[in-house]
C-alpha cells in the first residue's frame, strides 16, 4: 500500500497484507529469536544481502518489518527502523550522523534524557555536541555550523514548552552545509506534522507517547527521507569498505554499495542495531501498531482537550502564565499556523502562582490527571518537570529551556474535558484551602 492511500487508510492498513501471513486480520506477534536459514545456498544469500529475509530478531522480525514499512508509508519516507526506545532512535542516530570525530549541532530545547547524554555520556565515546542556545535565531545555526558538523539536531514541537523551531529554514541551513537535519517529532506525531515535508532528512519518535498513545509500551522509530546525498564528501564513514559487508566473490562493500535507497537505517541496522542491540520486541511493535490504527482520533480529541483547559487554565487566579501557542499571546502562534493547522499537541504548561507548599497540595489533590513521568498517553497526566522529567538539567540549561520551578505540565488524554477542568478546580481549592 503506497501513498496512493491517504494517511488515515495507511495507519490502519499500511505495510500489512495478510495473504502473506495466513491471512490473519490482526497483524501475527512472530515470538521468535531466529527463523530457519533453509539450506546453506540460501543462508550464503541471507548472509550476502542477496536475499532480505529474517534471521534473527535482533535484526529484524516479520512484525517489526510491517510497523517499519507502516510508519515509512505514513510519512512518505524511504525506510524506517523501530527499536527499544525513543532514547535508542535519537543516540543511535546522532552517532549514526557523527561518525568518527564528527559532531552534532542542537536546539537547547529539547527532551532532558537527549540533553544530558551530551554532557553525560557522548563525550565517552568521542561525540562532541554544540549547542544552539537560542534556537528561534536562525543564524545561530547557520554561525554554530563547523567543520566537522555532520548532523543539526532539533524537536519539531519542545517539551515542556511546545516552542516551535522554524523547520524549513533551518533545513535550508542543514543543506546549504551539506548535513544532515535530525527531527525529533515526537510531541507532534505524523498526524500532526510530517517533518519530511519541510526538508528533514531524518525523523526520530519515541514510540512511547501519542505515536502509540496508551502509556504501554517503550519504543523508538527512525526514518529517513531517502534524499540525502550521503557521497557530498561529509560521510565518508557511509562510504568505507567493510569486510562484513562483502559479496559473494569477498569483494569488500559500503554501506552506499548494499543500501543505495535506505543507507541511514540500513547502517543503523547494520552497526547500531547489530551490536548496540536495542531491539523492539515483536510483541512491543504489535502494541504500537495497535496504537498507531486510532492516532489521528487520539490526537485530535487531545488536542482539543488541551484547547479547552487552556481557556481554563487562562482565567484561573492562581495560574501565572500559560504555555503553549493556542495561549494568549503565544510567540509561536504563527509558526503553529505554518506547522500545525492541525492542533500544537496536547502538552500545556502552566505557572502555579503559590507557595512550594500549595504546589505540592495542588499535585497531590488532582485524581482525573495522573501524576507521572510521560506523555502522550490517552490518559491525562500532570508533573511539575523541575523537580523530575528534567531533573537532570543545570541552572544553565534550566534556563536555556525556559524552566521555571512554578511550572506545571499538563499532558491531556481522551477523557471528558468537562472532568478534567473539574478535577484541576478542585485540586486549586484543596491547595488554596
Ligand atoms: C520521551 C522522549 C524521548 C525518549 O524516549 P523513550 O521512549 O522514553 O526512550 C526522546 N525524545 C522526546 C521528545 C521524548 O519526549
Amino acid at each position: 500500500m503506497s501513498r496512493l492511500y491517504e494517511f488515515d487508510t495507511l495507519k490502519v492498513q499500511g505495510g500489512y497484507n495478510s495473504a502473506e501471513h495466513n491471512h490473519a486480520v490482526s497483524v501475527p506477534i512472530y515470538q521468535t529469536a531466529a527463523f530457519t536459514l533453509g539450506d546453506s545456498y540460501r543462508a550464503d544469500r541471507l548472509f550476502s544481502f542477496s536475499e532480505s529475509d529474517p534471521i534473527y530478531t535482533r535484526l529484524s522480525n516479520p512484525t517489526v518489518d510491517v510497523l517499519e514499512k507502516r510508519l515509512s508509508q505514513l510519512h512518505g519516507a524511504a525506510a524506517a527502523i523501530a527499536l527499544a526506545s525513543g532514547m535508542a532512535a535519537v543516540s543511535y542516530s546522532l552517532l549514526n550522523a557523527a561518525g568518527k570525530g564528527g559532531r552534532i549541532l542542537s536546539s537547547a530545547r529539547l527532551y532532558g534524557g537527549s540533553l544530558d547524554a551530551y554532557s553525560s555520556l557522548f563525550p565517552d565515546i568521542g561525540l562532541e555536541v554544540d549547542i544552539v542556545e537560542n534556537p528561534d535565531d536562525i543564524s545561530e545555526f547557520e554561525r554554530g555550523i563547523k567543520e566537522n558538523t555532520r548532523a543539526i539536531f532539533i524537536e519539531s514541537l519542545s517539551n515542556p514548552f511546545a516552542t516551535i523551531p522554524d523547520i524549513e529554514k533551518i533545513a535550508a541551513v542543514a543543506q546549504r552545509a551539506g548535513i544532515l537535519l535530525i527531527v525529533d517529532n515526537t510531541l507532534a506525531t505524523p498526524y500532526l506534522l510530517n517533518p519530511f515535508d519541510y526538508g528533514a532528512d531524518i525523523v526520530v519518535y519515541s514510540a512511547t507517547k501519542g505515536l502509540t498513545g496508551h502509556g504501554n509500551v517503550i519504543a523508538g522509530v527512525v526514518l529517513e527521507s531517502g534524499k540525502f546525498d550521503y557521497g557530498n564528501g561529509n560521510y565518508e564513514h557511509f562510504l568505507q569498505p567493510l569486510w562484513f559487508l562483502r559479496d559473494a566473490d569477498d569483494r569488500e562493500r559500503s554501506i552506499l554499495d548494499v543500501f543505495p535507497n535506505e543507507p541511514f537505517t540500513g547502517r543503523l541496522r547494520a552497526l547500531h542495531l547489530n551490536y548496540l542491540g536495542a531491539a523492539l520486541s515483536p510483541f512491543d511493535a504489535y502494541l504500537v501498531l495497535l496504537g498507531l490504527e486510532t492516532l489521528s482520533e487520539r490526537v485530535a480529541k487531545q488536542v482539543a482537550n488541551a484547547k479547552a483547559v487552556i481557556e481554563y487554565l487562562e482565567q484561573n487566579e492562581h495560574v501565572s502564565w500559560v504555555r503553549h501557542p493556542y495561549a494568549k499571546d503565544n510567540p509561536y502562534k504563527a509558526l503553529a499556523d505554518k506547522y500545525f493547522p492541525k492542533g500544537a499537541g496536547a502538552v500545556v504548561s502552566f505557572g502555579f502562582k503559590g507557595t512550594e507548599e500549595q504546589k505540592r497540595k495542588f499535585l497531590a489533590a488532582t485524581k482525573v490527571f495522573s501524576y507521572q513521568a510521560n506523555i502522550g498517553d490517552a490518559r491525562s497526566l500532570i508533573i511539575n518537570p523541575t523537580e523530575t522529567t528534567h531533573v537532570e538539567l543545570t541552572h544553565k540549561q534550566r534556563e536555556l529551556t525556559g524552566l521555571s520551578t512554578d511550572t506545571i505540565r499538563l499532558s491531556l488524554g481522551l477523557e471528558s474535558p468537562k472532568d478534567l477542568i473539574a478535577d484541576l478546580q478542585q485540586a486549586f481549592e484543596v491547595a488554596f484551602s
